[in-house]
Parts: C-alpha cells; structure tokens; sequence
C-alpha cells in the first residue's frame, strides 16, 4: 500500500518536537487504512532505519511508548 512512506515522514518529523494535531490526525488517517503500519512492529523499524540512515540519536522509549499507543488506538477501533 502507498502512503507508508509520507507516514513514516510525518512520525519521523515528531522527533524534532515538531509534533502538531495536523501531523498526529495524518498519521492516525493512514494507520486506518494501512494494513502495513498497523503492524505496529514493521512501522517502529522502519522508523528505526530511518533515523540510523540520518545519523540521528535513536528515538526514545517514551517517544516508541507514546507511538505504540497511537498504533493499539488504531487497532481497537470498532469496524476499522
Ligand atoms: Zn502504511
């Protein structure tokens, strides 16, 4: 599925502390119709290699902690 990229972008983006309701509202839109991402395990080491590729400090636990839970959040909805 396409899109897994932009999401992974925006998520990538939170790193910064550039976190909006804009960027949480996307992400959560493409983990809803993303069979890939909601697979919260694949979304988190795609991450991963991204910020390795970057040189950039691994992302905190806290930071996968609070992904995690937007990922679960996603899963639990009734009918998605
Ligand atoms: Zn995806």
């Amino acid at each position: 599925m396409s899109g897994c990229e932009n999401a992974v972008e925006y998520v990538y983006q939170y790193i910064d502390g550039e976190l909006t309701m804009t960027r949480r509202a996307r992400v959560r839109w493409h983990l809803r119709r993303c069979g890939n991402c909601i697979d919260a395990y694949s979304f988190e080491t795609e991450l991963k290699a991204r910020v390795a590729k970057a040189g950039r400090e691994a992302p905190s636990e806290e930071f996968l902690s609070t992904l995690r839970a937007l990922i679960e959040e996603e899963k639990a909805r009734p009918g998605a």
